[in-house]
């Protein structure tokens, strides 16, 4: 077993290696009742079953969940079985299902426990590290929600081996992203013909959890994180959340590799590096060429816009981040003919 230690309003564990259910066992035998939130496909799959002092609510699968009407229920739930201050939610699912839990957890009597169990490989890497919780909403995804870190984060990789292949894709996404941003290593091992995905994760995790303890409420470092999210947002977005989060990362990575050749003189083998690594996991590195004057309108309307300039975050060299604070249109356009079909 591995062990993070992040640092934000509390300090917490993130134990890497655990068997779930042992601490499932031990989460029971410190409060008095455990209210556990997971999507059907892991209740059935890892058998979950209410049993004394443990309560399932079943979730809709996927992104469906992080619903204001699934948080209205799960409240419901906590209120009809007096779950109370000394009593602890628990996430045992994908993002989705922590970024629910976390919520739900965040206001419930103004804040009970929660421990997260993520099950995805983005959820193991990013999702659930970060304390950042929340739902979707009419107005816009993961416009409401709060800064309210877990008790501990606990990773069992057995619910790696029943991930979809394309799950697993998406995860190593963000996995090559904290090895371009931070360390090289991950890159060297993303590399190996034999995954040692327990390294992967754990060093991705350190990536995220020293970021995060040194900045928790998101300014300048922790913008380093969102290294092939501004344009990877908007494709994200533009596909009609076809693609997963992952999928337009990966594209707006070679794009934020190319912004970087152009910008700060990151070389070529790197920004190839980029895409040979990113599509040897089946990930897309293309975008249409036709899209972009509709991207660009997404990008104005981004969160990461400040006083109307187009912000990006890239490379120097491997493992050395840079910002560009002002963007022109006119180098975006060019550098997207480069990422385009
Ligand atoms: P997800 O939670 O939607 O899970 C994808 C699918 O895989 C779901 O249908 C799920 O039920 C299923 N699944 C989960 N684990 C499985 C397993 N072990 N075996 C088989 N099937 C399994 O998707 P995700 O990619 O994990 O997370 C995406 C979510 O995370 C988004 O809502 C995003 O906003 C959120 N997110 C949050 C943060 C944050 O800082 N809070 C950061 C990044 C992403």
């Amino acid at each position: 077993m591995k062990l993070i230690t992040v640092k934000s309003e509390s300090q917490y564990p993130v134990k890497i290696g655990v068997n779930w259910r042992a601490e499932i066992d031990s989460i029971i035998s410190i409060h008095n009742k455990i209210l556990i939130l997971a999507p059907k496909s892991i209740i059935t799959r890892y058998k979950l079953k209410e049993s004394s002092g443990v309560l399932l609510f079943q979730t809709p699968e996927g992104e469906s969940q992080k619903s204001l009407q699934t948080v209205d229920k799960v409240w419901s739930k906590c209120a009809a079985e007096g779950v109370s201050r000394a009593d602890a939610i628990i996430g045992i699912g994908g993002g989705a299902t922590t970024d629910l839990a976390g919520f739900a957890a965040s206001a419930w009597l103004r804040g009970v426990a929660w421990y997260a169990f993520p099950t995805t490989l983005a959820g193991m890497v990013d999702a659930a590290i970060g304390g950042k919780t929340g739902i979707n909403s009419k107005a816009g995804k993961n416009l409401i929600g709060s800064f309210y870190s877990p008790t501990q984060v606990l990773i069992d990789l057995v619910f790696l081996d029943t991930l979809p292949s394309r799950d697993v894709s998406a995860g190593m996404a963000e996995v090559i992203k904290c090895g371009f941003i931070v360390d090289s290593k991950i890159i060297n091992l993303a590399q190996d013909d034999e995954m040692d995905f327990e390294q992967l994760i754990y060093r991705s995790i350190k990536v995220k959890a020293d970021v995060v303890s040194r900045d928790f409420k998101e300014s300048k470092l922790r913008e380093i994180l969102n290294y092939g999210h501004t344009l990877g947002h908007a494709i994200e977005k533009n596909s009609g959340y076809k693609l997963r989060h992952g999928e337009a990362v990966s594209i707006g990575m070679v794009f934020a590799a190319e912004l970087s050749k152009e910008l700060a003189g990151l070389s070529e083998d790197v920004v190839l590096l980029h895409r040979e690594l990113l599509k040897s996991f089946d990930l897309p590195t293309n975008y249409p060429r036709s899209k972009f004057k509709q991207l660009l309108a997404l990008l104005s309307n981004d969160k990461k816009v400040r006083n109307s300039k187009l912000r990006f975050i890239g490379i120097k060299k491997i493992g050395k981040p840079v910002w560009f604070d002002d963007v022109s249109p006119k180098i975006l356009s060019k550098v997207y003919e480069r990422i385009s079909k």
